[in-house]
């Protein structure tokens, strides 16, 4: 099974990203940790990659693209198939990465598109608190303090980061329409779009998208020439 999965931030992907890979026994392709990993390694990549990110800048597509598709050709991947996460972002990203794994001779059996509500995205990303005193980390909604404001371990009190505020979050979901919903519509037309409704409880979430996959891929690769029907 080689699968992709895509959401917007705190759609809770990564968590359904987890359970996906232990359901499906699948090597987790998470360009995030491979970045991660690559710096840490010092590889020639992961030093490419950083002299980006210390210029806050994007990690070209180049750069991405070959490292994705180095980890993609290697047996782990070819043999029990893969979860790719976090690639692509944009359109350009889902070509080049079409391209590479045609090369490979792989199809992708399908895109999965965890899909929450604008509002309810906003109200998840906005409710973190900080301690001021000890740094505790709360949330309204998920994890709230026995007293509003208050931190339940020192009485500190509890504050928002910058970025956690609804203009910056706002903004950081504004980019990621903007990028992804081009490739959104490239992958309905490619027939290979899954979208799950993200908006409700966290195994419920995950049942519908292994459901989803097995109803709809229990073939062992995806065959272009089946009808849409199928
Ligand atoms: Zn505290």
């Amino acid at each position: 099974m080689k699968l992709l999965i895509m959401g917007p931030p705190g759609a809770g992907k990564g968590t359904q990203a987890e359970g996906l890979v232990k359901e499906f026994s699948l090597v987790h392709v998470s360009t995030g940790d491979m970045f991660r990993e690559a710096i840490k390694a010092g590889t020639e990549m992961g030093k490419r990659a950083k002299e980006y990110m210390d210029k806050g800048e994007l990690v070209p597509d180049e750069v991405v693209v070959g490292m994705v598709n180095e980890r993609l050709s290697q047996d782990d991947c070819q043999e029990k198939g893969f979860l790719l996460d976090g690639f692509p972002r944009t359109l350009p990203q889902a070509i080049a990465l079409d391209e590479a794994i045609e090369a490979l001779k792989i199809n992708l059996n399908g895109v999965i598109n965890i899909d929450v509500p604008r509002e309810r995205l906003m109200a998840r990303l906005t409710g973190r608190r900080i301690c001021r005193n000890c740094g505790s980390s709360y949330h309204i909604l998920f994890n709230p303090p026995q007293q509003e404001g208050k931190c339940d371990n020192c009485g500190g009190e509890l504050y928002q980061r910058s970025d956690d505020n609804e203009e910056a979050v706002s903004n950081r979901l504004d980019v990621y329409e903007n990028q992804t919903q081009p490739l959104i519509e490239y992958y309905i037309q490619k027939k290979l779009l899954k979208n799950i409704n993200g908006d409700q409880e966290i195994n419920k979430v995950l049942t519908e998208v292994i459901t989803s996959i097995k109803t709809t891929s229990n073939i062992s690769d995806y065959d272009d020439s089946l009808p849409s029907c199928c």
